[in-house]
């Protein structure tokens, strides 16, 4: 059973035959696959829509139904700069404006696998618009659940997938609580932080960007972290990749970029646990990656140590003018996509080539 590979990270138990628990019912883990991704380029479906060409490595029956908007395959654009040539991945591209298509794309798949009509989510931002397109595409009732005070075109953009929004008034751990008193049973959390399923959905990135580079391994990533999620994701990607084409290039250096005002991961790989000291959740313009506690950080501070990456903060006033350094490139992405510039500016030199910039959201969205 394809299942069976998804096990709770605490205590070992497996992900259950049937329903749709965010984490793990004995324990309250968190649940991860068991072993890793298994790219095989024989195996590629150039028929099938979007991310689903490489289904073979998502851990889902053969027969299951894809739940697509033709996410993935978003273009390398290749940029002279600081004297080099930086290749920019546009993830932004993607049918609703960000990446965490490839993950919702996986997430609305499994939902209809299990049979769930009703989904709940808990973010106001690129996730919960996200997630409200395809769990349209697969016929599944959905309530977001947003901070009062959200606003703006985000919100817009799930009502106008047909979302219910549920305002609620507190912080954002009060709109977490909201979500998780009404998850259970029929109704599913369909949580990108806590649900493992959309890792190999991010993986497939990883994929495109070997192909686009033609056939050769990037030896840098630059990418923001919030949960650190499409950064592991892609880790994963390239690693299967390492070993599928029995490579001897190293999977690339990771580089993770997080806000100065909210860093956990950098704080830890630079302090250890007593970085956790010094971990703020101020406000940022970089509000997608603000996450004081990153569900998966074990996960993610391993696989960038392991890559021989680190991680890079980012001044709050560093953020907009590197949001109109891409705009002159001809990339609009949000505040919080633009942390990437500054990071590639502090670390260029000391990246092998060729370099990969992740541009995670678009900036039609902000404002
Ligand atoms: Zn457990």
């Amino acid at each position: 059973m394809p299942t069976s590979a998804i096990v709770c990270t605490n205590c070992g138990r497996g992900y259950p035959p049937k329903g749709f628990p965010y984490q793990c019912t004995k324990c309250g883990g968190l649940f991860d696959f068991s072993a890793p991704l298994k790219f095989d380029a024989s195996r590629f479906e150039p028929s099938e829509p979007g991310i689903w060409r490489y289904r073979h490595t998502f851990g889902l029956p053969p027969d299951t139904e894809p739940v697509s908007l033709g996410e993935g395959n978003t273009p390398l654009v290749r940029v002279k700069a600081f004297e080099r040539e930086i290749y920019f991945k546009c993830e932004y591209q993607n049918p609703t404006g960000s990446f965490k298509d490839r993950g919702s794309s996986l997430i609305a798949a499994w939902l209809k696998l299990r049979g769930m009509a009703e989904a709940v989510e808990d973010s106001s931002g690129n996730a919960g618009a996200s997630f409200a397109a395809y769990a349209t595409r697969a016929g599944i009732e959905t309530r977001i659940f947003i901070p009062a005070s959200a606003s703006g075109p985000k919100r817009k953009q799930i009502e106008a997938y047909g979302a219910e929004l549920v305002p609620v008034s507190g912080s954002r751990s009060d709109v977490a609580e909201s979500v998780r008193r009404v998850a259970g049973g029929r109704v599913a959390y369909a949580s990108h932080a806590w649900l493992p399923f959309n890792l190999p959905g991010y993986a497939t990135a990883a994929y495109e960007i070997f192909e686009q580079l033609g056939e050769r391994m990037p030896r840098a990533v630059i990418v923001p972290a919030g949960q650190g999620g499409l950064l592991l994701g892609l880790t994963r990607g390239f690693s299967s990749m390492r070993v599928a084409i029995t490579t001897t290039t190293n999977v690339p250096k990771m580089v993770g970029v997080q806000a100065r005002l909210c860093a956990p991961l950098w704080a830890l790989s630079i302090a250890g646990r007593e970085g956790l000291g010094f971990v703020a959740e101020n406000e940022t313009l970089a509000e997608g990656v603000r996450v004081r506690n990153p569900l998966r950080g074990g996960a993610v501070l391993e696989a960038v140590a392991r890559s021989g990456g680190f991680f890079a903060t980012v001044d709050e006033e560093e953020i907009l003018p590197g949001r109109d350094a891409l705009g002159r490139l001809g990339f609009y992405v949000e505040p919080t996509s633009a942390i990437v510039w500054s990071a590639l500016c502090q670390t260029i030199h000391e990246l092998p080539d060729p370099v990969v910039v992740i541009l995670t959201g678009s900036g039609l969205k902000y404002g």
